[in-house]
């Protein structure tokens, strides 16, 4: 059976995704359950494009030391110097280099011949295997390339030191039968090939993100590019979960294991879905809400006499486990420590004191606390409390069918001073986002607004989701609480701390790339 390495990209390619925006603890938060997944390489992000860029992938590297960290750079001289800054602290210190290698890009973004392509490539190459013990190349638009220069490049670089080639479908335009043949072409072509380890890469454009995943890894890669629930730019890319589960369930087939947990699948693509507000649409293979429900009477009658009849995944490989509850009202400290521990808690005694506290409020509306409810929970006591530069401190609403809601709100400002408002509004949520405004004295502009709730029953937590433009760009936020009103203003709120924390932190980049 061959080991196939998964190379993690929520973080950099996922992170590029429209309208997403983590902050330093959000992807720390990811990193750290990408570990427990099991992933083999976690690219973190693009380390020169930003100091908030570098500041987390600096961050990761010296915290996960069960994964390889990689940053990713253009072939600059001054890139891999920041790069190798970010990443030096790592377990294993791992570039990730690219220049594009197609005639289009050569010609008309780089501007360049492809020998001189080559050079720059090569010169890269030895700059970054000089320090770094890991030198990932990849040939920008690989499959729109003329294959004998994809050949020749390939050649070169590893004879100058790189030890992972990736040959990425950048623009999602491939299909599985023809990356299958660059895949061979390449290990047919290039003399040195046993000396680096291929690696696929792919966008999901034309829907052929993980068709062609498995038909390279079929065809020679022994590294897929992934992210969780295929997040990405555009159509996104392959999605983790996937692959994974493909590649398990038919063994037979594909002859190909991965070194994952496959029981931490649907934690990992929740978190990422809350964190980046990106919701998983409840068809989604593996991971969506309704990958396990059988409607048909014809299926249900089967797989309760045989579950093998219908059902060729069980819910419990990815970790969906039946929303059983786990604490009450009178559960105490302990087991709650305990339980929360099992979710993967690792944060300081202040945010499990937070989350407790949180935790008993719940516990008093809510008759039968769930996985789900306590993953929330402490999701917001962890990373909820990284940006606060306002706060909510109390909320009122006044509504009714005959009179004009009104909503007068306590917040504690940036400067510590605390401020009422009060404003009113053609509806609820309108009324407290028009006192919002006045508090922040700024306008903000809603773009979206999404509510879900966390569990089933109509005692569940809420769940908002917005996108907002304020101070010039675009912002998400999210907030959850036991009431919808509440969980609203929470979400506006989050959204204008995070657009200040990124100018605070100068997190916004300049500069996003594509692979
Ligand atoms: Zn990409």
């Amino acid at each position: 059976m061959r080991k196939i390495n998964v190379f993690d990209t929520t973080l950099r390619d996922g992170e590029q995704s429209a309208g997403v925006n983590l902050n330093f603890q959000e992807k720390l938060e990811i990193a750290k359950q990408l570990e427990r997944l099991g992933v083999d390489i976690i690219e973190a992000g693009f380390p020169a494009s930003s100091q908030g860029d570098f500041a987390s992938v600096k961050a990761i590297a010296q915290t996960v030391k069960g994964s390889s960290i990689t940053g990713l750079s253009r072939s600059l001289e001054r890139e891999i110097e920041t790069t190798w800054e970010a990443l030096k602290e790592s377990a294993e210190p791992r570039i990730h280099v690219f220049i594009a290698t197609s005639p289009i890009h050569m010609e008309y973004k780089l501007r360049m011949t492809p020998d001189q392509v080559v050079e720059n490539a090569v010169a890269a190459v030895k700059q970054a295997a000089a320090k770094f013990p890991q030198v990932q190349w990849s040939a920008e638009d690989a499959s729109r390339s003329d294959l004998p220069f994809l050949a020749r490049i390939i050649r070169e670089v590893i004879d100058a030191g790189a030890t992972v080639i990736n040959l990425p479908d950048t623009v999602g335009y491939t299909t599985p039968y023809e990356i299958g043949q660059m895949f061979r072409y390449v290990s047919e072509h290039v003399p040195n090939i046993d000396k680096a380890i291929l690696s696929t890469h792919n966008h999901d454009d034309l829907g052929m993100a993980v068709a062609n995943s498995l038909a390279a890894i079929q065809n020679g890669a022994g590294q897929v590019e992934c992210t969780v629930n295929g997040i990405g730019e555009r159509a996104g890319n392959a999605s983790l979960e996937e692959i994974a589960v493909a590649l398990n369930i038919r063994q037979d087939h594909y002859q190909a294991k991965t070194n994952l947990t496959l029981k931490e699948i649907k934690r990992t693509s929740t978190l990422v879905s809350k964190l980046t507000g990106m919701v998983v649409p409840s068809n989604k293979a593996v991971v969506g809400a309704n990958a396990f429900a059988h409607e048909s009477g014809i299926h249900q009658d089967g797989v309760l006499k045989n579950k093998e009849t219908y059902e060729i995944i069980t819910p419990e490989l990815v970790g969906v486990s039946s929303n059983r509850m786990v604490l009450g009202k009178h559960s105490g400290r302990h087991a709650f420590k305990d339980k929360l521990v099992e979710l993967g808690f690792n944060g300081s005694d202040e945010q499990l004191q937070k989350t407790f506290v949180a935790f008993k409020d719940l516990a008093d509306k809510k008759k039968d606390i769930t996985e789900e409810d306590l993953f929330a929970l402490m999701t917001e006591a962890t990373v909820g409390s990284a940006v606060s530069h306002y706060e909510l401190e109390t909320l009122q609403v006044n509504y009714g069918t005959t009179n004009i809601p009104t909503a007068t709100i306590t917040m504690k400002l940036p400067n510590g001073e605390t401020v009422q408002e009060a404003g009113t509004g053609s509806g609820s949520v309108e009324a407290i986002y028009n006192t919002l405004e006045r508090v922040v004295d700024e306008p903000i502009l809603l773009m979206d607004y999404r509510i879900q709730s966390t569990t089933a029953g109509r005692d569940s937590l809420a769940e908002v989701y917005v996108t907002v433009q304020y101070d010039g760009t675009e912002s998400s936020g999210r907030g959850t609480a036991h009431d919808v009103l509440e969980a609203s203003a929470k979400a506006y709120i989050n959204a204008v701390n995070r657009t200040i924390s990124r100018k605070l932190f100068n997190e916004q980049r300049t500069n996003p790339l594509k692979v």
